[in-house]
């Protein structure tokens, strides 16, 4: 299975958009631009408006 199969869009209430890798705890928000994956939003909210992140509060 290549990574590219669990490749995901997630768009935020606010309408900012990111690209999501993994599921469940391993979950990882990137921001589009950011195409080396280099900076994950290690806080699971969204930078634009605070709201939490699906995926996160689970655990
Ligand atoms: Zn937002």
């Amino acid at each position: 299975m290549s990574p590219e199969s669990q490749r995901h869009r997630y768009t935020c209430d606010c309408r900012h958009e990111f690209q999501v890798f993994g599921g469940g705890r391993h979950r990882r928000y990137f921001e589009l631009e950011d195409s080396l994956l280099a900076d994950p939003l290690m806080l699971g909210i969204c930078p634009d408006c605070r709201r939490a992140l699906p995926g996160k509060s689970a655990g």
